[in-house]
């Protein structure tokens, strides 16, 4: 069994995480065997009669319900980290099967950063041709993918071409910005304005060696990757903790990895130094504005803010409200509903029913014409897409950072930066 598998043994059965599971709260939810209570009692069952686990696409079928949400984590009294759970027996399974126990779809998630590094690279008519619907209409096809799924394409350019032009002014304080993958090759955009933001403030950011942060990875249970991954950028990044930099973190997947994941999988003084000198651009913005480095006015603003799972989990929502409010906008919290991505398992075809229905929920408070908010990559993706485009969302300090550059104005997409 894979690490942290017979925590499930603990289960009091209280059904507390049912009533947040967003796969659970669905019209599969009948079904026992398909709610989060259900998993662990299923788990718990086969661990107290120590059997082992019944390894089947079946079994995989039911643990892959969990999205990875962590929304569970705060309700269930017995403590029991269930994604991590989770996970572990997904690293079981593949360690039974092989890569056979992933299907083809997940096989070329798992190529993800080499992909995305190459096509940003492309000239522009080669990366519009690649990008081009048949194209794209292929690779769904062959990978398993849903008609409909929204596929990160990347818009061009790096970022480590961008901070290699870009230093950071004199007499900034520096801070080192992990981006992970999908700001340094898909949406160099939103490194581009955390710059733009923080240099407001007297922030300069460096950008130091860095890899995938291995979510992907976490995702899927391949822990053995996670840990690699882990260990380089940790080795990387205490470089610049040793220095006496902060690291930023643009993405609430890469504050949870660098946080709570690699000490976990690493269990190091070094990954535990590196976790400690994390900070989040939502923290450094909410911190910002109190003090005063950050100032504006944004009285004109009116926008819902959509509180993502891994934004609830870290806490953050409550900190960029607080922010945004302090100079002056007006915010509706979205709470409760889930976009139904769950990282990349909404994009593939077995899931997209599944995933179509949570995100449902969501756009239904959601109306076009006002500026929604969501601090997480594919719920901004999923949430456009399940719209048609109607809405438009932005990651709050995409959104900041254009309001306080161009008062009075509405954020179009907030790609407006681009890294050339
Ligand atoms: S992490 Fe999310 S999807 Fe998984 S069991 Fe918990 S609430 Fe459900
Ligand atoms: S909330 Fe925790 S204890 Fe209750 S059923 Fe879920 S996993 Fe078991």
């Amino acid at each position: 069994m894979g690490p942290f598998a017979d925590e499930a043994v603990r289960c009091i059965r209280c059904g507390f995480c049912n009533s947040v599971c967003p796969t659970t709260l669905t019209s599969i939810g009948y079904i026992p065997a398909r709610t989060s209570r259900g998993r662990l009692v299923l788990l718990q069952s086969a661990l107290e009669k120590g059997v082992p686990a019944p390894f089947t696409p079946r079994f995989k079928e039911l643990i892959n319900l969990c999205i990875g949400c962590l929304r569970c984590v705060s309700v269930c009294p017995a403590r029991i980290p269930i994604p991590t759970v989770m996970s572990s027996y997904r690293y079981s399974y593949l360690k039974t099967q092989g890569s056979r126990g992933l299907m083809r779809g997940e096989q070329l998630l798992t190529h993800y950063e080499s992909m995305v590094k190459s096509v940003s690279r492309l000239p522009p008519p080669l990366r519009q041709l690649i990008l081009s619907r048949p194209i794209l209409w292929i690779f769904k096809k062959v990978g398993g993918f849903a008609d409909d799924a929204p596929i990160p394409t990347p818009e061009g350019g790096t970022l480590d071409k961008y901070f290699r032009e870009n230093k950071p002014k004199p007499g900034h304080q520096i801070y080192a910005y992990f981006s992970d993958t999908f700001a340094r090759f898909v949406r160099p955009s939103i490194g581009v304005s955390a710059c733009e933001l923080l240099e407001k403030a007297g922030i300069g950011l460096a950008y130091p060696r860095q890899y995938d942060s291995g979510v992907i990875y976490w995702e899927l249970g391949l822990w053995d990757k996670v840990r690699e991954l882990a260990s380089q950028n940790v080795e990387a990044l205490s470089e610049e903790v040793v220095k006496g930099r902060k690291i930023l973190c643009t993405s609430p997947a890469s504050t949870m990895m660098l946080r709570d994941v690699y000490p976990r999988v690493l269990d190091s003084m070094k990954s535990r130094l590196v976790a400690s000198a994390v900070v989040d651009i939502n923290e450094l913005v909410a911190s910002l504005v109190d003090s005063g480095k950050l100032q504006g006015s944004l009285n004109h603003v009116d926008c819902v803010i959509h509180s993502t799972c891994l934004s609830q989990h870290l806490h953050l929502t409550g900190q960029i409200v607080g922010a945004i409010e302090t100079l002056g906008a007006h915010v509706v919290e979205v709470v409760s509903e889930c976009c139904g991505s769950g990282g990349l398992w909404g994009l593939l075809r077995k899931n997209r029913g599944l995933s179509v229905e949570i995100g449902g929920k969501l756009v239904k408070r959601l109306k076009a014409g006002v500026t929604v908010l969501s601090y997480s990559e594919t719920c901004s993706q999923q949430v456009e897409s399940l719209t048609h485009g109607e809405i438009a969302v932005h990651l709050p300090h995409e959104a900041l950072n254009y309001w306080l550059s161009k008062p009075a104005t509405h954020p179009q997409a907030a790609h407006t930066s681009q890294a050339t």
